[in-house]
């Protein structure tokens, strides 16, 4: 069985493609997973690994292990793009997730001044005024539409609260307007296909309807825990983009 990726609470750094050289921070448990979606591609694995046993980790153990990782790379003379809550499961379901949100842009004050700070959100959180303002207050509020149509919703990104739909995401998106980088999978397998046209042209008018600051489209590049996804080429994704960038006004990048 595929398992969660990351086994500490500060990570990397590591290069990514779409966000530099990125530190990472997880707030969710380091041998186990928790999140309010159970993606078919998602590389910490599927839900049903369990928690594990670490737990949540404690604000207070969060700053210091990102203030002492921070100091270390500032004597080693590393660079650092981007500070990025990501890792096993969803960041804003940690109950301190506002405060923790506060400590991390301090410490990027401190020591890394030109960074930025990143949340990859699932978007399923924002109906909490506390994480909707939280997110608002950092630089790259990326949040997740992979399908606006609901089968397709649920099938893909298998939300674990069975009465959410895409309608209520968007709506809870458009709070954000510029403020959030809008992130869509883009994969096919035998059961689902979310770039034919019904798929697009759905996801378009959620794009509009949430007017964001830009939108990311990527597809598979790791291993994923059900082996029917298949990735979608890099010529296909510059034609997505082409056509998403056409249809809403909004520019298009990460592919
Ligand atoms: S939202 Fe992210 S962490 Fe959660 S299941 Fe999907 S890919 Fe994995």
């Amino acid at each position: 069985m595929q398992r969660v990726l990351f086994h500490d609470t500060i990570f990397g750094p590591i290069h990514s493609r779409r966000l530099g050289t990125s530190l990472g921070v997880n707030l969710t448990p380091n041998d186990g997973k928790i999140c309010t979606f159970d993606c078919l591609y998602c590389e910490a694995g599927f839900n049903s690994q369990g928690p594990g046993t670490g737990g949540l980790t404690p604000r207070a153990e969060v700053r210091q292990q990102l203030e002492d990782t921070l100091v270390t790379m500032r004597g080693d003379g590393m660079g650092l793009d981007v500070i990025t809550f990501s890792g096993n499961g969803e960041p804003t379901i940690h109950p301190q997730f506002g405060d923790i949100v506060d400590d991390v842009i301090a410490l990027r004050d401190k020591y890394y001044p030109h960074a930025k700070v990143s949340v990859l959100t699932n978007s399923t959180r924002c109906h909490d005024p506390k994480v909707v303002s939280a997110l608002k207050r950092v630089d790259n509020n990326i949040v997740k539409l992979d399908s606006a149509i609901e089968s397709t919703f649920k099938a893909l990104d298998r939300p674990c609260d069975p009465t959410l739909t895409p309608g209520r995401i968007v709506e809870m998106l458009k709070q954000f307007g510029k403020r959030c980088i809008i992130q869509t999978m883009f994969v096919r397998s035998p059961h689902l296909d979310n770039t034919v046209d019904d798929e697009v042209e759905a996801l378009c008018e959620a794009y509009r309807a949430i007017n964001p600051g830009s939108i990311m489209i990527y597809s598979l590049d790791r291993p994923t825990p059900d082996h029917t996804l298949t990735r979608v080429s890099p010529d296909e994704l510059t034609a997505l983009a082409r056509r998403i960038e056409e249809a809403t006004g909004v520019t298009v990048h990460g592919y």
